[in-house]
Order: C-alpha cells, then structure tokens, then sequence
C-alpha cells in the first residue's frame, strides 16, 4: 500500500513550488558552489521523482554535463555563435549548444487566429496534411 494519495497532477504542482523554492535559494546563495550545486541535485530528484521535466528556465541554471550552479561571467562563458548562443562550463570545460529558433512558436498561444491551419494536430500528421493541400 505504498501508493501515493495525492494524484500526480496535484504532485506535480507541488514539485513545481518545491523547485521554485530550490532555484531561488541557488540564486541567492550562488557564491557558496558546493552549496548551489547540492541544491540542483535536490531539484534534478524532485523532478525526476515525480516524473517530470525540469522547466527550460531553470535548465538553463545549471550545466548539463556537470550540474553545477552557472553564473554568467563567472563560471560561465556566454557567445553567439552560428545561430546558436554557446554556453561554455568553466568548471568542465564542456560546451551547451542552444539553437535561437525562429518565432514559429507563438503560433501555438494563438488558438484563435490560427484555427485554419489546425495546429492541434501533431508532427505526425503535419507533413500529411501538407500533402493534401499540395494535391
Ligand atoms: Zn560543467
């Protein structure tokens, strides 16, 4: 009988506040590494416990290779490069690639304006519909 009583929805939610709490605790404490990088384990187990990804906001805090506390200008080195905006890790010397995509996005907030042109459905189906149309 070890199953949880609260609905996963609702853990959810509350995993949400408890990585809120995690991230602005990091960024008030971030002199102290040994610290910021305990809390982003603690955020990564929150996360993972109740199965759910870690919101890009706070993704971004932390490098993916290492997970330690990045703090542009000091242990992070930030550049433009290629359309891409290059995260380098001071601490492992390792690289994070961000594509800059283009504004396609904001179509799927639009639910109104863009009802014609069905953006309910999937990748899947988005190359099948655009044959149809060229037919
Ligand atoms: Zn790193």
């Amino acid at each position: 009988m070890a199953k949880a009583r609260i609905p996963k929805k609702r853990q959810k939610v509350i995993a949400k506040e408890h990585l809120k709490a995690v991230f602005t605790l990091a960024k008030e404490k971030r002199s102290d590494k040994n610290l910021t990088n305990k809390l982003i384990k603690l955020a990564r187990k929150i996360a993972m416990k109740v199965r759910m990804r870690l919101p890009l906001n706070y993704k971004r805090q932390y490098c993916k290779h290492c997970y330690s506390y990045q703090t542009p200008g000091t242990n992070q080195r930030v550049r433009i490069q290629n359309k891409k905006v290059v995260l380098k890790c001071q601490e492992c010397n390792k690289f994070t690639r961000i594509p800059i995509t283009p504004k396609r996005k904001q179509t799927k907030t639009k639910k109104k304006g863009s009802k014609n042109k069905k953006p309910d459905n999937r990748r899947k189906s988005k190359s099948s519909s655009k044959r149809q149309r060229k037919n």
